[in-house]
């Protein structure tokens, strides 16, 4: 990810400066943690980032391609190929199982129904959750629902994982099985950003990014 001067200003009225120009380049296989004050800019900044707002100044590349140039249907085939999102709250169907909630990420691609059922079986091993495949997510905890969240983010195969306050919604141990999650799949060679609150999790960050009034800061660590 390479953003190069990318300011992004709600129109409003009145217009709000969300992110003021910034630059910052993540390489693949890092893991950055995002930390800042309650709207400060950090969900616009990974809104951008998972090319779901366009920045309205400066250039943001994904894998060298310049994500402004494209058309609206190229950019969201690419944050299909490419990108995997994780939320504070785990949006999943109550009364679909984990196994279905997976398999419905796939629902409008062009990946037949019994290979979308093979994938989403795959995705929730990948997060330790074979065995309760056909839970609904009433019967899991809340460290298990995230977890079905992510396989759902995994399940169409990113490079880059992008996380909105991921254990905001757990009690410590829940937050510390997912945050193992990210551990290991960063291990495995994934791109990792995070948006935290909570400073265990930005301890994790081999980079942590400050934001402060729409500008970004990097904290240099040890
Ligand atoms: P954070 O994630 O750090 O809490 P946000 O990125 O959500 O911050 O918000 C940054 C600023 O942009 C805040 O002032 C917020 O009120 C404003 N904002 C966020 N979303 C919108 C929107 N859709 N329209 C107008 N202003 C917005
Ligand atoms: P909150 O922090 O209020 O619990 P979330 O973390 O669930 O909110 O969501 C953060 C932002 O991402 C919101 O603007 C929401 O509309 C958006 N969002 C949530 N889930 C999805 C999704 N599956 N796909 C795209 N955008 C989403």
């Amino acid at each position: 990810m390479e953003f190069r001067e990318v300011a992004l200003t709600y129109p409003g009225p009145p217009p709000v400066e969300a992110l003021k120009p910034c630059e910052l380049t993540v390489r693949r296989g890092e893991f950055v943690t995002i930390v800042g004050p309650s709207g400060s800019g950090k969900s616009t900044f990974l809104n951008v980032a998972g090319l779901l707002d366009s920045p309205t100044g400066g250039r943001y590349f994904l894998d060298g391609i310049d994500t402004g140039q494209l058309p609206d249907h190229a950019r969201t085939a690419l944050r299909g190929r490419r990108i995997g999102f994780v939320f504070q709250s785990f949006h999943l169907l109550p009364h679909r199982s984990a196994l279905e909630n997976v398999a419905l990420a796939m629902l409008y691609t062009s990946v037949p129904r019994a290979e979308r059922f093979t994938r989403a079986r795959e995705a929730l091993e990948q997060v330790g959750l074979g065995h309760r495949a056909t839970a609904v997510p009433g019967r899991l905890s809340g460290g298990e629902r995230q977890r079905v969240a992510i396989a759902r983010a995994l399940v169409g195969r990113p490079s880059l994982l992008l996380c909105d306050e991921p254990t905001g919604n757990l009690d410590c141990a829940n937050a510390a099985s997912v945050l193992t999650l990210l551990d290991e799949l960063h291990a495995a060679g994934m791109t990792v950003m995070v948006i935290t609150h909570d400073s265990e999790v930005a301890a994790r960050g081999r980079r942590t990014v400050t934001v402060h009034d729409g500008r970004l800061r990097e904290q240099v660590t040890a």
